[in-house]
């Protein structure tokens, strides 16, 4: 039996993530943006993961009217100075394939492939409650991509240090146990459980 009966909107149209919050909060009853109608475009405009999270979450929640959670999230690679980061989804300006091209062009040739993903989530309701907080994976990038399937995003070149293998090859359980999106969530559900 689900905990939650109001709808709560989670306002990004990236499948992969849209369900990986339906796996982690399965106790609750989780719906798109286009289940609510809600079709425009959010520019992220904020200077940091957590800025993006809550913008996401405010303007849904006010245009729809419902609980809305904003997910902001990136991979932050230390010989990059933590790029792509914010910019993640838009390192190369070409979509996903080229962003991962892009990542392992940047690092040829370095030794240190040390990186960690983070996610900010920001839980906005309509009489103006908000609730935030943060999960990060640490990992490394690996030489070439190992897509196992499974996954999206940079999945394919980011070893789990948690795991001993790169989140596509991981099956979606495993992932969300150690994964930012599921520490980030789970932080989540502590703070409004208290
Ligand atoms: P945004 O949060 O919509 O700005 O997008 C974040 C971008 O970071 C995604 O488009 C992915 O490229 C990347 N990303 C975030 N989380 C993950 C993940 O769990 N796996 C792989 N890539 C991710």
């Amino acid at each position: 039996m689900k905990k939650n009966k109001i709808n709560v909107v989670v306002a990004t149209t990236n499948v992969g993530k849209l369900q990986e919050i339906r796996d982690i909060l399965k106790d609750y009853d989780i719906v798109s943006v286009a289940d609510v109608g809600f079709s425009d475009d959010v520019e992220e405009t904020g200077q940091t993961f957590m800025e993006n999270a809550l913008l996401k979450a405010r303007t849904v929640c006010k245009a729809v009217g419902l609980p809305t959670i904003g997910d902001d999230s990136g991979l932050c690679v230390d010989a990059l100075g933590g790029a792509p980061g914010i910019f993640s989804a838009r390192y190369s300006g070409q979509g996903v394939p080229s962003n991962r091209q892009l990542l392992l062009k940047n690092l040829l040739g370095v030794e240190n492939r040390t990186a960690h993903f983070n996610c900010a989530v920001a839980l906005v309701f309509p009489d103006g409650r908000e609730y935030t907080a943060e999960g990060q994976t640490y990992g490394v990038i690996t030489e070439e991509e190992s897509c196992g399937g499974n996954g999206f995003g940079y999945d394919c070149l980011f070893y789990s240090n948690d795991l001993g293998k790169t989140f596509a090859e991981a099956t979606a359980e495993e992932k969300h146990t150690v994964s930012h999106r599921g520490r980030a969530l789970q932080n989540l559900l502590v703070k409004l459980e208290d």
